[in-house]
């Protein structure tokens, strides 16, 4: 399930999870192995230098996104580092979660990482950008720049939605509710 930033994915996922649905969330699990992954926290380390982490041994976000935000060579070494490790993970969870009809994985970026390819089915939830920003600025406290900042570095929502097999629309007009229920039971259908 996939969207991009401030379309509902996570508050769509919530509604699945409501269903019983575990859903995996790439993105937050990520930052949490980065955090408490030794071996990556030693991989981050050499490749980006110990100041990666505080003197607390915090994440400092802050500096990793100054390294890579415009610099795509220094992008593909953490993801070349992250990536698999998440990869790793998520085959784990897979393994520990057999009994339910199926089960979710949420990413921001699942197309631009390439994981669609491992997926069964993808689901994009999208919303109008302007609804999108206005969400957002809200949710983090933070400027439209900043937002549209971000969306600039995910590809188009219209390329997700004509790639994916269920579209979610999170346009405040359309009932959320329904949508997800009626692709929870399409889900249900195809896995039995
Ligand atoms: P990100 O890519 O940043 O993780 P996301 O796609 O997971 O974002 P959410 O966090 O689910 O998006 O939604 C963004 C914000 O918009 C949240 O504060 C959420 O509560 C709000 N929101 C989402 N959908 C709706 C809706 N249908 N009505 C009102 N508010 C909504």
């Amino acid at each position: 399930i996939t969207g991009g930033i401030g379309s509902g994915k996570t508050t769509t996922c919530k509604l699945f999870e409501l269903m019983g649905i575990p859903v995996y969330y790439a993105d937050d699990r990520a930052k949490w192995l980065m955090q408490h992954d030794d071996k990556l926290v030693t991989q981050l380390r050499s490749a980006f230098g110990d100041q990666v982490y505080n003197a607390e041994g915090q994440l400092d976000r802050a500096y990793l996104a100054g390294i890579v935000f415009n610099d795509r060579s220094q992008l593909n070494i953490l993801n070349g580092i992250v990536h698999p490790a998440v990869r790793a993970d998520g085959i784990t969870w897979d393994q520990e979660h057999t009994a339910t009809p199926y089960t979710l994985r949420e990413a921001a970026l699942l197309y631009e990482s390439g994981i669609y390819q491992l997926l069964d089915k993808i689901i994009t939830v999208t919303a109008p950008e302007a609804l999108r920003v206005e969400r957002v600025m809200e949710r983090d406290g933070v400027d439209e720049a900043a937002v549209r900042a971000r969306i600039d570095k995910q590809w188009p929502e219209e390329k997700k939605v004509d790639l994916a097999d269920f579209v979610v629309h999170n346009d405040g007009q359309k009932s959320l509710i329904r949508q997800v229920y009626n692709i929870h039971q399409q889900l249900i259908q195809l896995a039995s």
